[in-house]
């Protein structure tokens, strides 16, 4: 294939493809879908090769997080989701004549945590702004905010390039600012209503350069900011329910060229998947516009989850102008180094941390490790263990095997996990001690156990009698069974067709219901066939 298609082409194509096919073989139907899946993953990855030979693409991430802090950002009212409507509304929040912000301490202390998680340089002199524009949830008529002085600058987040190769995304910057309240259009039939709960909590708005490259990447990215986010304890990183939003400025520039396109701001995702399905639906769509010769604009679109399409919201032009100009009611911001030094001393251990802990003093892969950091919590129950056991690979496996299988199953994190890190211990102590199999205890133990978590796992196999067993007499008994069972098997196996060992093996284990110690079971077929 060498001409780029459009998307009517592709399709024409597909199904020239699939009438074909089906013609020739009549496929069966799952067969057939199964096909029609392949050639259009096929179709489309070429579709997108082509696109990334001839065109980069061209995105920056603006990320906007909640921070936790207990009130909003320049005033005492309560920062709470899930509050009964305008609850939490004073005056400072309505901007009535005469009262005055102040900074909030708390507030200014999570956004340099994430300044210095990042590596960037914390700003020492913070003139706040003032953003003017009217909207119905902007009680002030005015957002305080930073324009010239954001708190950090500089510092970068590590992705996966296509090639697999690190690659740093650089970022522009990090302020504060405030929050607005809620419009909600679906609650009344005749009016708009509005909640200004939300009002002045505290934000902080993280900029990257233009340097991301694909949706891949920025979902890397995303991904990236929301761990440390949660690591610091600053944001709970909730798409959906909007403390975190994420906009996607994206355009596409001919290979080489040193002109950026045109781009357009993506709004509206309510998860991670739905940033890189917006950039690459963007992607595709700019793409084509250019294929046929049609002229870009700058515009604002939304994202519609269920179309999996961008709409327009709203041209450029129509932006307002923000009239920025320093904020008179608030003093100027000073972040000493005092400070600074005061909220790292605080840090906790960032993943990046963490995962190289695993590897050098646990031994771990660094795969592993990184699954395991996923998450504080995650990482947090697996060091629990980790105190319980020397067995440190077998605390990752069943971290990372049965217990999140079990967590996704029923929907929990690990938080809501029944059993105690010194239980799955004890799990891994039975079966190096050989008195569980490794299938007895996460087939058979571990579903009993998360039934009934303060029960003991030795108890739990004593009276479903399936403690692993060494018993020689036993174990010949049931070997003898087997190969009186398999005569020709035996016959194969002695003139040579050792692989037969494995046949024999399992089949006695079966007799046995899985108490058979596997390699006590080895060694004695091994004897008894000489
Ligand atoms: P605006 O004034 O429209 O908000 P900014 O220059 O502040 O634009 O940039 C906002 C975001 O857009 C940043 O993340 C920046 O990296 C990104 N950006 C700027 N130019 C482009 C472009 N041509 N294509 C894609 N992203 C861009
Ligand atoms: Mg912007």
């Amino acid at each position: 294939m060498k001409a780029v298609y459009s998307f009517t082409q592709i399709s024409i194509l597909l199904n020239q493809f699939q009438t074909s096919e089906v013609d020739n073989k009549r496929m069966s139907i799952s067969s057939y879908a199964k096909f029609c899946v392949r050639v259009s993953l096929q179709l489309f990855y070429q579709y997108m090769k082509e696109i990334f030979e001839k065109y980069d693409v061209v995105v920056g991430l603006e990320i906007h997080a909640q921070l936790l802090a207990k009130s909003k950002a320049f005033s005492y009212d309560k920062a709470e989701y899930g509050a009964p409507p305008n609850q939490n509304v004073g005056v400072i929040t309505l901007g009535h004549p005469g009262t005055l912000p102040r900074h909030n301490k708390e507030a200014v202390r999570m956004a340099v945590k994430v300044g210095l998680a990042l590596g960037c340089d914390i700003t020492e002199y913070n003139q706040y702004a003032r953003k003017n524009y009217f909207y119905a949830d902007l009680p002030k008529g005015y957002q305080i905010t930073q324009d010239k002085t954001p708190l950090c600058r500089g510092g970068f987040v590590t992705v996966k390039d296509a090639d697999g190769r690190d690659k740093n995304i650089h970022l522009t910057r990090i302020h504060m600012e405030e929050d607005s309240g809620k419009s909600i259009h679906d609650m009344d039939m005749e009016y708009s209503v509005v909640d200004y709960n939300r009002a002045g909590t505290a934000l902080i708005e993280i900029v990257s350069e233009p340097e991301i490259r694909s949706g891949e990447e920025a979902f890397q990215f995303v991904t990236e900011i929301r761990r440390l986010l949660r690591y610091l304890d600053v944001c709970d990183g909730n798409m959906e329910e909007g403390s975190l939003r994420c906009d996607a400025n994206v355009s596409i520039k001919l290979k080489g060229s040193e002109v950026f396109g045109t781009k357009v701001e993506v709004k509206n995702m309510n998860s991670i998947t739905n940033v890189r399905k917006a950039i690459e639906y963007e992607v595709r769509r700019q793409h084509e516009a250019v294929q046929k010769g049609e002229e870009l604009v700058s515009e604002t679109r939304r994202f519609d989850a269920l179309k999996n399409i961008t709409f327009s919201m709203r041209t450029k032009e129509q932006v307002n102008d923000y009239r920025y100009f320093p904020e008179p009611d608030l003093p100027p911001l000073i972040v000493s180094k005092d400070f600074i030094a005061e909220v790292r001393q605080d840090m906790p251990l960032l993943p990046e941390q963490l995962v190289a802990m695993f590897v050098t003093e646990l031994g771990l892969s660094q795969y592993t490790a990184s699954v395991l950091t996923e998450s504080k919590e995650t990482a947090a129950y697996f060091i629990e263990i980790t105190r319980h056991t020397k067995n440190h690979k077998a605390a990752a496996n069943w971290v990372m095997g049965e217990i999140k299988g079990y967590l996704n199953l029923n929907a929990l994190d690990i938080t809501r996990f029944p059993l105690s890190a010194p239980t799955i211990a004890r799990l891994i102590a039975l079966i190096d001690e050989g008195k569980l199999s490794n299938s007895v205890a996460t087939q058979v133990i571990f579903p009993e156990l998360v039934k009934n978590p303060m029960s003991d796992p030795l108890e739990i196999a004593a009276r479903l009698n399936v403690i692993q067993t060494s018993d020689a007499g036993f174990l010949q008994e049931l070997i003898d069974e087997v190969l009186t069972a398999y005569p020709e098997k035996v016959a194969e196996y002695k003139s040579g067709k050792e692989g037969l060992l494995g046949l024999f093996v399992g089949e006695v284990m079966k007799k046995s219901k899985g108490k058979a110690d596997p390699k006590l079971t080895n060694e004695m077929l091994r004897e008894r066939l000489g």
